[in-house]
Formats: C-alpha cells, structure tokens, sequence
C-alpha cells in the first residue's frame, strides 16, 4: 500500500461525506410517512369500494322487490276493481255466483294487506340501503381526496429528493476521482460491510466511525505517523482531522 499524503486522505472523507448524504437520501426516499400513509390510504379506497359495489348491489336487489311488490298490488288492484265493477253491473244475479264474487273481492283485499306489509318492511330495508349507499359514497370520496393529497405529496417530496440525489452524486463522482485508485478500492470494500462507512475522522482521540475512545498513546501515535491508519476497533480508515 503506497503511502498516503494528508490532503490525499482527506479526500476520502468529502468522499465520505457524499456516499453517507446519497445513502440518507435512500433511506429517506424508501421511508417517507406520506408513503406509507397513502399505502394506507389506497387500502382504504380499495376496501370501501368493495363494500359500495356490494352495497349499491343490494341497495338495486331491494329496489327491484320494490317495484315487484308495487307491480302486484297494482294487478291486485285491477283484478278487484273489475270485479267490483262485475259486481256493481247487476249481471250477476245468481246469489252462489255473487257471494263467490264477494268472497273473491274479500280475498284479494287480504292478500294486498299482505303484500302492503310485506312492501312496507322493503320501504324500511331500502332506506337503511340507501343511506348505507350514501355513507360509503362520501367515505369513498373523503379517502379518494387524501389519496389525491398524499399522492400528491410522495411525487413533490421524492422530486426534492431525487434533485438533491443528482447533487449528491455529482459531488460523490467529483470526490471519488480525486482519490487514488488502490485507495478507492479499499474504502469501498470497508464501506461495504461497515453500514456504509469506509472512512471516518479521529476528532480529540475519538473515532467518528464507531465512536470509540482510542487509548491516548495510539491516537497520538496515529497523529505522528500520519499516512494510512485504521481504527483498531472498527477497522475503518482513520482520518486525522
Ligand atoms: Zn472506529
């Protein structure tokens, strides 16, 4: 290994500097709130428009009883009024014949009681429908409005993130011409099994890389050699500051 003058070695460290802000960057564009929160949100919007497709479905089902109840009332209706009319007409003489009539008149007014009743508890069932229909709609609509919101927000902030990356990369590629080349290798090798780290300043005795306190006669004696040190802790390239 050649040996290193200090500004070559101080080199590592603005190289340092980038790869650490890069990898924050990463961290920072992988981890944002507003991500996770409009996962979040999507869920939402996708669950309640689920339950509103099952919802309007049910909501049509009652509607169509509905009208299939009013239709039969509605014959019902006719069916009476013809033989009331039969009745009324004074064609019907034989007494067997009218009380039949009477009876079948009767009859049908039971069974439009029925069917009133019946209609009646549908009224009930297709208001709660509806309004089931309504309160999911507007629930729909609130969490579609935060999903616009926060999809809005990813896209600005992953922008910022993404310029600030681009900076960021200039100056790593700017710094990492700088240093030689053996060096170079090195610390990327260090950097990939230390967290990202490969190089790390010794400031007042202390290793910046693992943050331990170096005995004072190995500091010392690091800051007399000069050249090319590593943390006897974390193996990471010393850098005298
Ligand atoms: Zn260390």
């Amino acid at each position: 290994m050649p040996s290193y003058d200090d500004q070559t070695l101080r080199q590592l460290l603005d190289l340092q500097r980038e790869d650490t802000a890069i990898i924050r960057l990463h961290e920072r564009r992988a981890s944002l709130p507003e991500a996770r929160r409009l996962q979040e949100v999507q869920d939402l919007v996708a669950e309640l428009e689920a339950d509103l497709d099952i919802a309007r479905k049910q909501n049509d089902e009652i509607a169509r009883e509905q009208s299939r109840l009013e239709g039969e009332i509605e014959l019902i209706d006719q069916k009476a009024a013809r033989e009331d009319q039969r009745m009324m007409s004074g064609k019907v003489a034989n007494p067997k014949e009218l009380a039949a009539l009477q009876a079948e008149i009767e009859s049908l007014k039971r069974r439009r009681a029925g069917i009133e009743d019946q209609l009646l508890d549908v009224m009930v069932a297709r208001d709660a429908a509806t309004e089931t229909v309504e309160r999911l709609d507007s629930e729909r609509s609130e969490a579609q409005r935060q999903k616009d919101e926060l999809s809005a927000a990813v896209t600005r902030l992953t922008g910022d993130i993404e310029a600030e990356l681009g900076g960021h990369s200039g100056a790593r590629d700017e710094a990492a011409a700088a240093v030689p080349e053996e060096l170079l290798s090195m610390y990327e090798q260090i950097r990939a099994s230390k967290h990202g780290v490969g190089a790390a300043a010794l400031m007042g005795g202390t290793c910046q890389g693992c943050h331990t306190k170096l005995p004072a006669v190995e500091a010392e004696r690091i800051r007399k050699e000069k050249g090319l040190q590593r943390c006897d802790n974390c193996r990471r390239i010393l850098i005298v500051v």
